[in-house]
C-alpha cells in the first residue's frame, strides 16, 4: 500500500513566521509588533453599509480612522470606497489599507452563465477567461476580493444554490475551481485588475439535508475527504487567497467553529496561509444552532478554530478583548490571525497601491460580450432532438412563446446585483434583430409561476400559423440561489399546461429551458420534440441561443449533474456506490405490472423505485450535438502498472457529421475492490476538442496511479493494488469502450 504523503504533509505556515527571511513576512511582523490590541481586533472585522443609507455614516469613517475595520463589503459608490481607503491609509494608526469585497459570482456587469451552466461547458479555459473579465470589470469599483467560486459539491437539485456550484463531481469541480481562481487572481495578484478569490463554503453546505437551505449536514469522514473536500484542496494548490466558512452544522459542530476542518485540515495538512472569513453573521448564528450560549461564547469558539475574519456580525469586535483578558485566547494567537489577513493585503499590492482606477470603459467591452456569448453557447446542453427538428432554418415561420423568451432580468440568474437588464439581449431581441427570420411572439404566461391561462389562446393561434414553436420556459432567477430551495422541481405555474395546449396544434415544439437547476420533465418530455438546457445564460443568452437554434453553432454542453426523472429519486448521482444487489441495466418501471397478491415483483428484490425505476432522466456528462462522433483505436500504455507509474490512454475521435462541432471526451475509472467501498465510477479526465466535418483527432489522457488514490480506513491517501476499469465515454452511462488494468 502506497501512502500519498503530499496530501498529508505537516506544514505550518501560520505560526512562527517571525523567523522567516521573506521580506513581506518581515514587514508584516514589524507592523503587527506595533499594533494595539484594538487595531488587531479591527483587522478581523468586515463591515457593510446599507444601500438605503446615501451618505457614508460618520461612525463608519471614525471606526476606520481608529483602525477598527479591516474590510468592507458591498461599497458600491466609488467615491465612498476611495474616501474610506484614504482614511485608512492616511489617518488610521497603522495605516493598513482596507480590502473591498463583493459577490462577483458569474460576471460583474457582463454576466456569464450561472456557474452550473459554466460547468456544463466542460471548458476551463472559457471559465478562466470569464472570471478574468469579471475581475477587470469589478476592480474599476475598487473590488479586489470576490466571494467566489462556490465549490460546494451539489447533489440535490432542490437546493437553490446548486446554480452557484459546478455540480456533483469532485474532479469537474476541482478543474472549475482552478480556472476561476486563475481568472480572478490573474498571473499577478498584485495587479490592480486582479481580485483575491474566496472559495466557499467550507464545508458541507451542499449536503444540506433534504436540499433545504442552511440545513444540517452529516457527512462521514470517508465522504468528506473523498468528495466534499477535494475541490477545496485543489483551490489551495491553485493559490486561492481566501476561504469562507459555511452556515451549516457539520456533524454536530457548526462549520464556522469547526477546528477539525479549519485547523487540522486546512492549515496543518494543506498548509493554507491566506485567511478565512466567516459567512454573513455565521459566528452569531452559532447561538441559534445551540452551540454557544451567547455571542461571546460564539466568538470564543470561532476564534479558537482560527476563523480569521468576521463578516458583518460583531462578536469578535465586542468580545475578543475580554476573551483575551480572561485567557480564553491569546494575543499571540491573534497575531497569527492578523498576519494571515495582512499577508493577503500585501499580496494584493494594497500597501503599495491602495487606490483603484475607476475608468469604467471596460464595462461591457465588446470582447467581454463576445466571451460571455461563447460561454453561453458552450454551456447550452442539447438533451433531446427528435427527427432533427433542430437546427431550424430561415424558411420556417417561427412562433416564439414562453415566459423566458423576453425576460432580460431573469436570464441573468442568481447573484447578479451588478448586471443590468438594459444591457441584456434576450432570445426574442436576437431573432427580431435578424430579418432572415419570420417570427411571431407572445409570452403566453407573463412569468414562470403565472397560473393564468388567459393568454393561452393567443399563443395557440400564433403556434398554428407557424412551422415550429420555440417555447422558452423555466424558472425566474429568484427561484434558485440562496434560500430558494424547491420541493418540486418541475416547470412552475401553468407552463406544463401551456405545453399541453401547444402540443395539440401538432406543430414541432422546441423546449428551451432557462433555470438554475435540472427541471423534472415527466409531464412534458413526450410532448416536445427537442429540449435545450440553457441554464440562466447571462447577458448574451439571446444571441447564443439563436446561434444554437439556427445551427450557426452546434451545441456542446454536457451535464455537470445527473438529471432526475422525479424528485423522489434524489439524491441521484453517477458516482454512487454499488449495493449488494445486481444492477438493473435498463429502464424498468413496474408499478402497474405487479400482480395483486404477488410476493415479489419480476425483478426480484433489487434496488430501484417501483414507480420511477433506477435510471435518471439524463446521466452526468450527457449532451447531444448536431454531429455524430465515433471513437476508435482505443489503447492503454500499460496494463500492469506499478505504484508511481503513469498511464496513457489514447483514442481517435472522428466527427462523422458535416459541421464543425466540439466534443468532450470523458475518461472514467473504477477501482473494483477497495479496503473501503469505492464509487461505481469516477470521472478521471476530460478533454474538449473541436473537429471539422469528417475530421479525426487523437486524444490522449495521462494520469498517475496517485490520481486513483482515496482517503482510506487509516485516514491516509492510498492507491491500493488490484484491478481497475476505465471507460472512454461520451457520458457517465456510456460503457461501450472499456479498458482494464491491474496495479501490481
Ligand atoms: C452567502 C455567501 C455570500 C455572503 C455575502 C451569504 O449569505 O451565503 O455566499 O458570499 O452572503 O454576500
Amino acid at each position: 500500500i502506497f501512502l500519498l504523503s503530499s496530501c498529508n504533509s505537516e506544514v505550518s505556515n501560520t505560526e512562527g513566521n517571525s523567523e522567516t527571511e521573506d521580506p513581506i513576512e518581515a514587514k508584516i511582523d514589524s507592523i503587527v509588533s506595533k499594533m494595539s490590541l484594538g487595531e488587531k481586533i479591527g483587522q478581523t472585522a468586515q463591515r457593510g453599509k446599507s444601500s438605503r443609507v446615501k451618505e457614508l455614516p460618520k461612525d463608519l469613517k471614525d471606526a476606520v480612522r481608529k483602525g477598527q475595520i479591516g474590510s468592507f463589503l458591498n461599497i458600491m459608490n466609488k467615491e465612498d470606497a476611495k474616501e474610506l481607503q484614504r482614511i485608512a491609509v492616511e489617518e488610521s494608526p497603522s495605516k493598513i489599507p482596507l480590502i473591498f469585497a463583493r459577490d462577483v459570482i458569474h460576471g460583474f456587469k457582463t454576466i456569464f452563465p450561472v456557474p452550473l451552466g459554466q460547468a456544463a461547458s466542460f471548458n476551463p479555459n472559457l471559465v478562466q477567461e470569464g472570471s478574468r473579465i469579471a475581475a477587470v470589470e469589478a476592480s474599476t469599483y475598487g473590488i479586489r476580493w470576490t466571494f467566489a467560486p462556490m465549490l460546494d459539491i451539489s447533489r440535490d437539485p432542490r437546493w437553490g444554490r446548486i446554480a452557484e456550484s459546478a455540480g456533483e463531481d469532485p474532479y469537474l469541480t476541482s478543474e472549475m475551481a482552478k480556472a476561476y481562481i486563475k481568472g480572478f487572481q490573474g498571473d499577478d495578484l498584485s495587479s490592480p485588475t486582479s481580485m483575491a478569490a474566496c472559495v466557499k463554503h467550507f464545508i458541507g453546505y451542499g449536503a444540506a439535508e433534504g436540499g433545504r437551505d442552511y440545513n444540517t449536514a452529516n457527512i462521514n469522514d470517508n465522504l468528506l475527504h473523498n468528495v466534499y473536500l477535494k475541490p477545496f484542496k485543489s483551490a489551495v494548490d491553485a493559490g486561492s487567497a481566501t476561504f469562507m466558512t459555511s452556515f451549516n452544522d457539520l456533524n454536530g459542530i457548526p462549520a464556522s467553529a469547526n477546528s477539525y476542518v479549519l485547523k487540522d485540515i486546512l492549515r496543518e495538512q494543506w498548509g493554507f496561509d491566506g485567511f478565512v472569513v466567516s459567512d454573513w453573521n455565521s459566528i452569531k448564528e452559532m447561538v441559534n444552532h445551540g452551540f454557544a450560549k451567547d455571542q461571546k461564547e460564539a466568538a470564543e469558539k470561532a476564534i479558537n478554530a482560527m476563523l480569521d475574519m468576521e463578516m458583518t456580525s460583531t462578536a469578535y469586535q465586542d468580545h475578543l478583548k475580554e476573551l483575551i483578558q480572561e485567557g480564553k485566547f491569546s494575543e499571540k494567537e491573534l497575531d497569527v490571525i492578523v498576519k494571515n489577513i495582512l499577508r493577503i493585503k500585501f499580496r494584493l499590492g494594497l500597501f503599495d497601491n491602495p487606490y483603484f482606477d475607476p475608468n469604467d470603459t471596460v464595462l461591457y467591452a465588446k470582447k467581454h460580450l463576445e466571451s460571455a456569448q461563447k460561454a453561453a453557447e458552450e454551456s447550452t446542453v442539447l438533451l433531446k432532438n427528435n427527427n432533427q427538428v433542430l437546427p431550424i432554418n430561415s424558411k420556417q415561420k417561427i412562433a416564439i412563446i414562453g415566459p423566458l423568451a423576453d425576460a432580460p432580468h431573469e436570464q441573468l440568474g442568481t447573484w447578479t446585483f451588478d448586471g443590468e437588464k438594459e444591457h441584456t439581449i434576450t432570445p426574442l431581441n436576437a431573432f427580431e434583430d435578424d430579418n432572415q427570420y419570420t417570427i411571431a411572439y407572445t409570452n403566453g404566461l407573463s412569468y414562470s409561476r403565472d397560473r393564468s391561462t388567459k393568454n393561452f389562446q393567443k399563443a395557440v393561434s400564433i403556434a398554428k400559423s407557424s412551422n415550429v414553436i420555440l417555447f422558452f420556459a423555466g424558472e425566474e432567477a429568484i427561484l434558485s440561489g440562496e434560500a430558494h430551495s424547491r420541493a418540486k422541481i418541475n416547470l412552475p405555474g401553468a407552463q406544463e399546461a401551456l405545453i399541453d395546449e401547444l402540443h395539440k396544434t401538432g406543430k414541432p415544439i422546441v423546449l428551451i429551458l432557462m433555470a438554475g437547476r435540472p427541471i423534472t420533465l415527466e409531464n412534458v418530455k413526450d410532448k416536445v420534440d427537442a429540449i435545450l438546457m440553457a441554464w440562466h445564460p447571462g447577458t448574451m443568452g439571446g444571441p447564443a441561443l439563436k446561434n444554437i437554434i439556427t445551427g450557426v453553432v452546434s451545441p456542446s454542453g454536457k451535464l455537470p449533474v445527473t438529471w432526475p426523472k422525479e424528485v423522489g429519486q434524489i439524491p441521484i448521482h453517477y458516482n454512487h456506490k454499488n449495493t449488494g444487489r445486481p444492477v438493473i441495466p435498463e429502464e424498468f418501471v413496474q408499478m402497474d405490472s405487479i400482480p395483486i397478491g404477488a410476493w415479489q415483483s419480476s425483478l426480484g428484490n433489487t434496488s430501484h423505485y417501483l414507480d420511477a425505476g433506477f435510471l435518471p432522466e439524463y446521466p452526468f456528462g450527457y449532451g447531444l450535438s448536431y454531429s455524430l462522433f465515433t471513437y476508435s483505436n482505443i489503447s492503454i500504455s500499460n496494463n500492469t502498472p506499478k505504484i508511481g507509474d503513469t498511464i496513457t490512454v489514447k483514442v481517435t475521435v472522428k466527427n462523422e457529421g458535416n459541421r464543425i462541432t466540439k466534443e468532450t471526451v470523458q475518461l472514467y475509472f473504477s477501482d473494483m475492490v477497495g479496503s473501503i467501498t469505492r464509487p461505481v465510477k469516477e470521472l478521471l479526465r476530460f478533454q474538449k476538442i473541436t473537429l471539422g466535418p469528417g475530421e479525426s483527432k487523437e486524444v490522449s489522457f495521462t494520469f498517475a496511479t496517485d490520481d486513483l488514490a482515496f482517503y482510506g480506513p487509516d485516514k491516509t491517501w492510498i492507491t491500493e493494488p488490484g484491478d481497475f476499469k476505465l471507460w472512454v465515454a461520451k457520458d457517465a452511462s456510456d460503457e461501450s469502450n472499456v479498458l482494464e488494468f491491474t496495479i501490481e
